[in-house]
């Protein structure tokens, strides 16, 4: 395993430079159409699923959130929520806002999209991700019923056609052998795959899942992928009670880490924790998930009018002083 380790941390030196963000998704909304995913929240969720207005989110709340993460530096690892939501004309108009505070193109996670829809897209976004959460066929037919691996890849060959990037997540976990990482490989070629994010599954309640992978398995599909694509973008999710890896996915070809939950634990010794462990891996955080940057909205918020614009300052101080500044007394 420590042959396997050097290799790959090698060979991400020799490709990128020792910085590391955090990424967190941004969730547009709680609905998802398809809603039987064996391992998914959603899947836990059946109200919500019949009834999506109870799972949309305000726009001032995105926004909101949006706005922490370009304050914090934390990247968005993509925009993300369940299939038919919004319709086409929302969606751009959610994204246009978005774009307006960050400033930078994003990655799309909604499910698939068709041609005309890609198109449309396009101007506004960095690139599109296929939720292929495993590559096992068996696997994936028995756990994700309703959305079939052909779908994604009939989506990527249309990205392909109309030059948008892809990229593709991939849960570690879920029954999958380290054999299975050869499908994977040729799945990366065959669709020109740019990035990937592998999550550790993180059983929900009520699914048929009670245990994540251990550490040492799931970083050998890391390393694995950083040694046979040494220029892919990986993004590795860990989870609170598994922060002590951290430092090992960073090892084994990580660039960057998601799936913390960066406002409710902003400041706390789990934060600490977190920034610890990037610099044990040798790696400088560009992020800041224990001190929260000055910052003036005003600045910020410009582009919008008055409405909109005090919508996201409410918001915005809702989970500044409930969440963010309240942990402030923990040092
Ligand atoms: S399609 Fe995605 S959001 Fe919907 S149930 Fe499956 S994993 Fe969950």
């Amino acid at each position: 395993m420590d042959d396997l380790i050097k290799k790959a941390s090698q060979i991400y030196k020799n490709n990128f430079s020792n910085e590391c963000y955090f990424e967190r998704a941004v969730f547009l909304s709680w609905y998802c159409s398809k809603g039987d995913c064996k391992f998914c929240w959603m899947s836990t969720q059946k109200n919500r699923i019949r009834n999506p207005k109870l799972a949309i989110r305000r726009l001032e709340s995105i926004l909101a959130e949006v706005l922490i993460c370009k304050l914090c530096n934390w990247k968005i690892e993509f925009l993300s929520g369940g299939y038919e939501t919004y319709s086409l004309e929302e969606l751009i108009n959610i994204i246009k806002n978005i774009n307006l505070i960050y400033k930078e193109r994003l990655w799309l996670n909604i499910g698939v999209l068709n041609r005309q829809e890609l198109l449309k897209l396009k101007p506004f976004i960095k690139g599109i991700t296929g939720a292929v959460e495993t590559i096992n066929p068996r696997l994936h037919k028995e756990l994700c019923p309703s959305k079939p691996l052909k779908e994604i890849e009939e989506m990527f060959k249309i990205c392909d056609e109309l030059k948008i990037k892809k990229s593709i997540t991939i849960i570690i976990g879920l029954g999958e052998t380290i054999e299975d990482f050869e499908l994977l490989k040729r799945f990366i070629k065959k669709y020109k795959i740019s990035r990937i994010t592998y999550y550790a599954l993180n059983p929900h309640k009520g699914t048929i899942f009670k245990k994540g992978p251990d550490t040492g398995y799931y970083i050998r599909w890391i390393a694995n992928t950083r040694i046979a694509f040494p220029k892919i973008e990986i993004i590795a999710g860990s989870w609170h009670s598994r922060l002590d890896e951290i430092h090992l996915l960073l090892k084994a070809g990580a660039n960057s880490i998601t799936k913390f939950k960066s406002i409710k634990l902003f400041n706390t010794e789990l934060a600490k924790n977190f920034e610890n462990q990037v610099e044990k891996a040798n790696r400088k955080f560009k992020s800041r998930l224990v001190d929260f940057p000055k910052f003036g909205l005003e600045d910020e918020l410009r582009p919008f009018e008055n409405e909109l614009k005090t919508k996201i300052i409410n918001k915005f101080n809702e989970y500044y002083k409930k969440k963010i500044s309240k942990n402030e007394k923990t040092y």
